[in-house]
């Protein structure tokens, strides 16, 4: 049986948000739409990241027909880097939607605001609640791991269910007059103090409600279900390079990473190295058998599903013809003009190794 908190939980920690939250560019009076860009942004990505991408963002489209008008290519270039390239295409379409079907009015009513693509219970919680004030609790990681050290409560924060278990108890802990400043206090509160590791209880300004911090059983919650690891997966990717001229092939629109712009890569069977598949991939492109890809570096990355590891080669080619021509876009492209395509992650990291080893027969 959960101790209900009253009122005075939500007064000491607004108190405390008010005096202690950090200043970030989507603060102070935002418009409905920069709250909305920074709740996209922020999920799955921290405060420190974010703030980068949300400025370059939020110059390029100030606003919700900016943002409606931009080609897509366009958006993802500006997100690229941020990962969970869905929310970035989701965002653009919702914007397009709201410009088409609401006068570009973002809707201030929680229903039709979640009918927009990407918008889920957090982000439209979030996002109703800081920006027009409706009394919807926001339950992401951090709200999550505060809400089990306050009651002690052992359920996984990373079970599927977790969402569903902690938002009944975050909607009673709500403040009914200042909903948006609670969620933002709340996510504050995990971020700065009851961080996931040591967190600083003698700082805490729900000190004194909290469950775990009487039973001194902060350090072991919150509790997480083991999962088994994610499957690890081997590619290559070549850097193919003709007269001063870089491959680069556009994903499908559909799936990981789509629409993204990427350097040659295959995955390689159990039954061959690394330079062994690079050589085979490197002959089916471009028919060229005597070209010898050197290594150039190793990148490990890891996605939702699957571990990646990538071993990177730099291969010189005599001609641009493409033997198997792919039903993929692609451009032989000179290599400053490389970054203004939208690349994952991964590939950035590639293009910097080219860029810095200055590779330009
Ligand atoms: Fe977290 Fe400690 Fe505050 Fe409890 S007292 S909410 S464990 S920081």
């Amino acid at each position: 049986m959960r101790p209900p908190l009253g009122p005075a939980f939500s007064t000491q920690l607004l108190l405390w948000f008010d005096a202690h939250q950090r200043a970030l560019p989507w603060r102070g009076a935002p418009s409905p739409y920069a709250v909305w860009v920074s709740e996209v942004m922020l999920q799955q990505t921290r405060v420190e990241s974010a703030r980068h991408y949300y400025e370059r963002f939020m110059q390029r489209f100030p606003d919700v027909a900016a943002l409606a008008q931009a080609d897509e290519q366009d958006v993802l270039q500006h997100w690229a880097g941020l990962g969970y390239y869905a929310r970035a295409r989701n965002l653009h379409r919702a914007a397009q939607i709201v410009s088409r079907e609401h006068s570009g009015k973002i809707p201030d009513d929680p229903t039709r605001f979640a009918s927009l693509p990407g918008c889920g219970p957090y982000i439209t919680a979030a996002v109703q609640s800081i920006a027009f004030g409706a009394p919807l609790a926001a339950v992401d990681g951090n709200v999550k791991r505060v809400l089990a050290r306050l009651d002690a409560d052992p359920f996984p924060v990373n079970h599927t269910r977790a969402h569903r278990h902690y938002l009944p108890r975050a909607q009673e802990l709500l403040s009914p007059h200042r909903p948006g400043d609670h969620n933002q206090a709340m996510m504050e509160l995990g971020a700065l103090i009851c961080t996931p590791r040591n967190p600083d209880c003698p700082r805490c300004p729900v000190a004194a409600f909290c469950t775990a911090r009487a039973q001194d059983t902060a350090h072991r919650l919150p509790v997480r279900e083991k999962k088994q690891r994610a499957p690890l997966r081997h590619f290559v990717s070549v850097i193919l390079v003709h007269r001063r001229r870089y491959l680069l092939f556009q994903r499908p629109a559909k799936g990981l990473l789509g629409g993204l712009w990427e350097f040659p890569s295959t995955e390689r069977t159990a039954q061959e190295t690394a330079q062994e598949a690079c050589a085979r991939y490197v002959h089916a492109l471009t028919g060229h058998s005597g070209a010898v890809p050197q290594h150039a570096t190793q990148l490990q990355h890891a996605y939702t599903h699957f571990r990646l590891h990538i071993d990177v080669y730099y291969c010189p080619v005599p001609s641009r013809a493409l033997q198997a021509p792919t039903q993929l876009p692609h451009r032989w492209l000179p290599l400053d003009d490389v970054a203004d395509f939208p690349l994952s992650s991964v590939n950035q990291k590639i293009l910097r190794w080219a860029q810095q080893h200055n590779a330009r027969p």
